[in-house]
């Protein structure tokens, strides 16, 4: 069945394709933690969609749900209008996630769908509010494809897609841990902003991923944080938070910046917001920031009617206590021991992340995507983060059942032990 059906995407589809290179198969169907290729063939999913998918496959209550809206003649498409999807689910955002959070200053603006999306209109907004054009963005951070978001994007070959577009009014500065452990990259940062003479024009905004997601998984300490949004509140300029990635629970909490003594003006969700995997962003903004006219940033799909739907149920099934949150702490715990088995075959491996957004960075992209192949083979979907692709990364959903998860880990030590040739070794 695989090899009837290959042909076409060779013949037709653009090269620019890619995890389907990595992953050479046809895939049909998908359930929780799982998917089945045309062959038969089930894969244990460690990559759930790059993070789109924290709550699995196919979630049954969401689906449920979303086929008795369609069944009934719900919207499908309503532009920006009200409709009832939209209030039930802005009521149970409100009401679950914004007020226990103390987060009821924020107002929620539906952008397009896409993650790339939510952070042009950030950026635009920060732009409009402050006066200013430069944007702080970080080392290794990833925010989208876009040309705004590219702009802020640190990637070298995503950057080299732009041609010979500009992509200027970013100032970039080292994220926390850049150059190794020892130095405090905010002290460089703080005299780089701070003193008028640096040459560094006052920014509209600085804009990070608490964790970052394809930039190596590197995590942003408390304390750096912290330094980071003090620094921007004294210079007037936006803290702009992209939890695209690290959002929605994936790193055990709803916002991955929990616990943190934080107030972004602006934060970006997209990726797992939907519940479902279906295309749905949006951007929280402070209230007082909240300028823009109507239509002065339009959009045809602004909102998705579908998504509204699951995600209302994303937010009533898995949020309303703490019990999930708990069970995700307990498998972060897992995954850490697993991740520790594996750096442990690898000289020189350490591990990285936090919550269930961690990995192994193995030193090399070249050994780092031997491991994710080899794990293929053996029956596990998982890919590399990093600036060489050198941290094998995990991204498992969150619902993953813990036996599942424990094979699927099991599957990696395995291929790492093939890589490296390690098995052999303790054998002897
Ligand atoms: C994926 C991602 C984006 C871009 O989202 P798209 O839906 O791919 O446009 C932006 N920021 C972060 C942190 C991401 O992980």
């Amino acid at each position: 069945m695989t090899h009837d059906m290959k042909p076409v995407f060779e013949r037709r589809e653009s090269q620019a394709r890619s995890y389907c290179l990595s992953f050479d198969t046809v895939f049909t169907k998908a359930s929780g933690s799982e998917m089945t290729d045309t062959d038969g063939r089930t894969y244990i999913d460690f990559l759930a969609g790059c993070s789109s998918l924290n709550y699995g496959h196919n979630d049954p209550d969401m689906k449920s749900a979303l086929i008795e809206h369609i069944a009934g003649d719900g919207i499908a498409h309503g532009l920006d209008m009200y409709t009832d999807t939209k209030a039930a689910w802005l009521t149970a955002y409100e009401e679950i996630i914004l007020k226990p959070r103390g987060m009821d200053d924020y107002k929620v603006m539906m952008t397009g769908p896409t993650g790339t999306n939510a952070v042009e209109a950030a950026m635009k907004l920060a732009r409009k509010v402050t006066g200013r054009r430069n944007i702080v963005a970080f080392t290794n951070g990833f925010h989208g494809m876009t040309m705004g978001a590219l702009s802020l994007t640190g990637n070298t070959s995503k950057r080299d897609g732009a041609g010979a577009e500009m992509l200027d009014g970013v100032t970039r500065m080292p994220f926390d841990g850049a150059f190794g452990e020892g130095v405090d990259t905010l002290e460089h940062i703080e005299m780089m902003i701070d003193n008028p003479s640096s040459g560094i024009d006052a920014p509209a905004a600085f804009v990070l991923e608490p964790v970052q997601g394809e930039g190596g998984l590197n995590a942003a300490s408390k304390e750096w944080m912290e330094g980071i949004a003090r620094l921007a509140k004294r210079h007037g300029a936006m803290l702009i938070i992209d939890d695209i990635q690290s959002g929605c629970g994936r790193t055990g909490t709803y916002f991955s910046f929990e616990g943190m003594d934080i107030e972004p003006d602006m934060i970006t969700q997209a990726k797992s917001l939907s519940g479902f995997g279906l295309p749905f962003a949006c951007l929280l903004i402070k209230r007082d920031h909240d300028i823009w006219k109507p239509a002065e940033h339009n959009g045809t799909f602004r909102g998705n009617t579908h998504a509204f739907v699951t995600a209302r149920v994303a937010l009533e099934k898995f949020w309303k206590d703490d019990a999930f949150q708990k069970k995700v702490h307990e498998k972060s715990v897992m995954l850490t021991s697993g991740l520790q088995a594996i750096a442990d075959c690898v000289p020189g491996a350490t591990l990285k992340g936090r919550g269930m957004m961690q990995g192994v960075d193995v030193g090399s992209g070249e050994l780092a995507g031997a491991i994710c192949a080899k794990a293929f083979e053996k029956g596990l979907i998982i890919e590399t983060s990093g600036a060489d692709d050198e941290v094998v990364k995990v991204l498992a959903p969150l619902t993953t059942p813990v036996d599942t998860f424990q094979k699927g880990l099991a599957i990696l030590l395995e291929a790492t032990q093939d890589v490296t040739g390690q098995a052999k070794l303790a054998a002897e």
